[in-house]
């Protein structure tokens, strides 16, 4: 780990002591943590403003936590979205089990988190621990192709694409790393 890290982390509550909240996109609260010399420096809650979104919260929470400048994400599932997102922005995601907010910054300094290398976690809904047999039972090659038909956006100027947030046009969208205006891929 380098001297100085940024990390986000999804939260139930604007409190150290909440618990992480499973649901990334859709998560009331991101801790924004700044890691130095392996200690918190400085914390901050922030309001996940797309949480009640109807559709695209995991790309628009990612824009949010993007906006912060956070080098990684700590989080329990991350939709392929915003995984796409995120990996684009070569911001690094950890996975850790359930625990609090302060526990899981603890195990991340510790070096304990593993990077995710592939999106994890429901597209379309929050966890709800039932899911034992999670990954299991998806016939060959259906993957990431039952997605409906989908409109991405492309930024010329850095060369990022991502899925269009829902409702919005292309033209109506920034850039999450240079702020250009997007165009539709077609
Ligand atoms: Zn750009």
């Amino acid at each position: 780990m380098e001297n100085k890290t940024k990390i986000a982390i999804s939260s139930t509550g604007n409190n150290l002591d909440n618990d992480i909240d499973p649901r990334f996109g859709r998560c009331p609260y991101f801790f924004i943590i700044e890691i130095e010399d392996k200690k918190t420096k400085h914390a901050k809650a922030i309001e996940n403003t797309a949480a009640q979104q109807a559709g695209g919260a995991g790309i628009t929470s990612a824009q949010i936590v993007a906006d912060e400048g956070v080098d990684a994400v700590i989080a329990v599932n991350v939709g392929p979205r915003a995984f796409d997102v995120f990996s684009q922005l070569e911001i690094k995601i950890y996975n850790t089990e359930p625990c609090t907010v302060k526990q899981a910054v603890q195990r991340f300094i510790a070096g304990e988190l593993k990077e995710a290398s592939t999106p994890t976690g429901p597209m379309h809904m929050g966890m709800s621990g039932q899911n034992s047999g999670a990954g299991s039972g998806i016939g060959k090659g259906q993957g990431l192709r039952n997605t409906q038909e989908e409109t991405r956006c492309f930024c010329e100027k850095c060369k990022l694409s991502m899925p269009a947030p829902e409702g919005k046009d292309c033209s109506q969208v920034n850039c999450p790393k240079c702020g250009s205006a997007m165009k539709k891929i077609e």
